[in-house]
C-alpha cells in the first residue's frame, strides 16, 4: 500500500443532522460491495481506522440495525434515513464511511474495487480486512 498524505473529508445524512470529519487520502480507493445490505443501498465503503474518524454531529439522530452475525453496525439517521458511515463486520475497531455521502471538494478521485460480500468468509479468510485510511 502506498503511503499517501491523508486530508481531511467532511460529510454527513442529507437532513444535515448526522455530519463526520475523516481522514483518508485524496485519491481514495473505495469498494463496492455485493452484499444483501451493500447491494441494495448503492453504498460505496472508505475504510478508515477509528482514530481517523470523529462524528461531529448527530449522535442522538442515529438509529442501529444489525441482522446476520451481529457484528456489523448499520447506523441510519432516523430522521432521513441515509446510512453516511457505520461499523462493519470486517473492520470493527474502525468505520466505513459512505463515499457518496462525502462533500464536494476534497475527494480527487474514487477508485473502486469490489468485494465480494455475499461469500464473507471466502473474501475474509482471516475474519477482517485492510485499511485504507
Ligand atoms: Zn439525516
Amino acid at each position: 500500500m502506498s503511503e499517501q498524505s491523508l486530508v481531511t473529508h467532511r460529510g454527513g445524512c442529507h437532513c444535515g443532522r448526522v455530519r463526520f470529519e475523516v481522514l483518508a487520502p485524496a485519491s481514495a480507493q473505495v469498494s463496492e460491495c455485493n452484499c444483501s445490505m451493500c447491494s441494495k443501498a448503492g453504498y460505496l465503503h472508505l475504510i478508515v481506522r477509528a482514530e481517523h474518524f470523529k462524528l461531529l454531529s448527530g449522535k442522538e439522530a442515529l438509529t442501529t440495525y444489525t441482522f446476520n452475525t451481529g457484528t456489523a453496525r448499520h447506523l441510519f439517521c432516523s430522521v432521513c434515513g441515509i446510512k453516511s458511515f457505520y461499523v462493519p463486520r470486517s473492520h470493527p475497531d474502525g468505520f466505513s464511511v459512505n463515499a457518496r455521502c462525502l462533500d464536494a471538494g476534497t475527494l480527487r478521485e474514487m477508485t473502486v474495487t469490489q468485494t465480494n460480500g455475499r461469500e464473507w468468509e471466502r473474501q475474509y479468510p482471516k475474519g477482517r480486512g485492510e485499511y485504507q485510511g
